[in-house]
């Protein structure tokens, strides 16, 4: 039994504790997991639109080189520069102001006449373009970049992974003055906050002649205009998810969702150089949504694993039960084979002793026919046991045989009796018998019938103690009749009622009661019963004792 338990312990529990146990680790593992593949799968949406920022700003970069390029044409650059702005504006939609700076430390254009944006432009600008002081400026050329391209870390969760740039150089805003800002490149942007407003310049050397520099100011709601065509979200994440384009302010200057609460969203990547403090942000429309989805893989694998607690908590009261029930059964085989070596033992004993009594010459008629009776009464019981011990063994091989025929049970139990009666006498009992009147036919095999009455007799007799007298009922029903068989002994002990029918079982052990018994009486007397479609059943004894009741059906004929 402990050595089952071990191996039990050992190859099922603990198994599967362990993996109830990594299961449950499992689901904490799970939401990390998916969280992770969620922002996995939103950076590359927001890296995906910040490249394609990148390159409209770089083309329209280069729009503005080709415009100014064609608008020289064949044209003397230094002539054309006072008319630069006006043209410009007329042809390139971009355009706010259009500027020609000679790098000799003048402004050839816009004239500070053609206009209110022109002149605040000479204004704000010219100390600058003529490089006669430094400002704080973001700037970029083919040739590189000094200035910020950083990503905002501050305000976001650390769940949260950040797009990043690796083209550019993480470089903060630069003090410089305009000269060596352009050096020697051809083409470039500047971008720099005047009283907190953002001014974009695109410039470009005039290739006919380097010392002219021709730029514009970038019309920056035109440009947002642009921009906000690339905002598109895939149709399949449109419900999941919203990008926009926030200001240096993290105002929303254009999105793919209005009305939405912009303040913390959960991926950014600032756009860059062309428009420094900018950035591209991405909200979730549903936020719950992936914990939904948690818990409900949390709720499923919590069942999985209480179904499977549940079953390894009943699988091992089932093992237990029938361990308990295979350790009673050994005992009771064991018992059982003590008991009948006992029982065979003493009439075996009684008959050795008699006949050698017998043999005497001193021996008067009368002992010799009490010996004789002892004899034969001992070897009836022999003959009962052996018939018992193999009776059940062929029933329990389903072989036994029954010879089913009309007959009457009135003849049969009072033949019974009668053959049992001189025993039960020969011991000090008072038999009663009552019998109705009419006859009772039953279909049924005679022997098996004369087997269990003969041993619930027996029992009657073993179990009386010493009020012996036995009384022995018939009664017959419309559609049954009953065999009853009473006595006046002890009784049946409370709570084995059900368990005396069981095989081997014992409420009077042999070795402690001293009566001798096999276990197999009852069983087999309820076994011949039903076969008969009939039952044996126990009731206690109203005044003391116990009865036995033989049920079986009537024959219809
Ligand atoms: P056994 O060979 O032990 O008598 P049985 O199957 O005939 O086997 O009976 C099973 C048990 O039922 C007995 O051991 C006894 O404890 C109980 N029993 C049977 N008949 C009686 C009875 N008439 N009075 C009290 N107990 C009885």
């Amino acid at each position: 039994m402990k050595k089952v338990a071990i191996l039990f312990i050992g190859a099922v529990l603990l198994p599967s504790l362990i993996l109830a146990f990594l299961a449950i680790r499992s689901i904490r593992d799970q939401q990390m997991v998916m969280e992770r593949q969620q922002t996995l799968l939103y950076q590359e949406v927001i890296n995906s639109l910040f490249k394609d920022i990148d390159t409209a700003l770089a083309e329209k970069q280069r729009d503005f080189t080709f415009a100014v390029t064609k608008l020289l044409e064949g044209k003397d650059a230094r002539k054309e520069a006072a008319q630069f702005n006006e043209q410009l504006r007329k042809t390139w939609p971009l355009a706010r102001v259009g500027f020609v700076v000679a790098l000799e430390g003048e402004v050839l254009s816009p004239s500070m006449f053609s206009g209110s944006e022109a002149r605040r432009f000479r204004l704000e600008n010219d100390q600058f373009l003529c490089s006669r002081e430094t400002v704080e400026v973001y700037w970029n050329s083919p040739k590189g970049a000094i200035n910020l391209s950083k990503l905002d870390q501050s305000d976001y969760s650390e769940k949260a992974v950040y797009a990043t740039k690796s083209t550019k150089n993480n470089l903060p805003a630069a003090e410089a003055e305009f000269k060596s800002l352009i050096a020697d490149a051809n083409d470039g942007t500047i971008a720099r906050y005047l009283q907190n407003k953002l001014n974009l310049l695109f410039w470009t050397r005039a290739k006919t002649d380097p010392q002219l520099i021709y730029g514009s100011l970038i019309d920056i709601p035109q440009l947002v205009n642009d921009l906000s065509k690339l905002l598109k979200v895939e149709p399949k994440l449109k419900d999941e998810i919203a990008v926009g384009l926030l200001d240096d302010k993290s105002a929303l200057v254009a999105g793919t969702h209005a009305g939405l609460n912009w303040e913390r969203p959960y991926l950014t990547v600032e756009v860059g150089d062309s428009l420094p403090h900018w950035k591209l942000a991405l909200i979730l429309l549903h936020p719950g949504k992936i914990n939904q989805s948690v818990q409900s893989i949390r709720l499923t694998l919590g069942l999985l694993i209480a179904a499977l607690l549940l079953a390894i908590g009943v699988g091992t009261w089932l093992i237990a039960q029938d361990l308990h029930r295979q350790l009673a059964l050994a005992r009771q085989k064991t018992d059982f084979v003590s008991n009948v070596s006992h029982e065979l033992k003493t009439p075996l004993t009684s008959i050795r002793m008699f006949s050698e009594l017998l043999q005497s010459p001193s021996i008067t008629p009368a002992k010799q026919h009490e010996f004789l009776q002892i004899i034969q009464s001992e070897s009836a019981r022999l003959t009962r046991l052996i018939n018992n011990v193999l009776d059940f063994s062929s029933m329990e091989r389903g072989t036994r045989k029954y010879n089913f025929q009309p007959i009457s049970l009135l003849d049969q139990v009072r033949h019974t009796i009668e053959a049992y009666r001189p025993q039960l006498e020969l011991n000090g009992f008072k038999v009663e018998v009552e019998l109705p009147v009419s006859n009772c036919r039953i279909k049924g095999d005679p022997d098996a019938l004369s087997q269990a009455l003969m041993n619930l007799l027996s029992n009657a007799e073993k179990y009386s103690g010493d009020n012996k007298e036995i009384l022995i009922t018939l009664e017959a029903g419309p559609v049954d009749v009953r065999v009853k068989v009473c006595d006046r002994g002890n009784g049946v002990p409370k709570g084995a009622e059900e368990k005396i029918f069981e095989q081997f079982y014992r409420a009077h052990d042999s070795l402690s009661s001293c009566i001798p018994g096999s276990g197999l009486g009852l069983t087999l007397a309820r076994q011949i019963a039903r076969a008969h479609k009939g039952d044996i059943s126990y009731q206690p004894r109203p005044g003391g004792g116990s009865c036995f009741i033989l049920t079986l059906p009537c024959h219809e004929n």
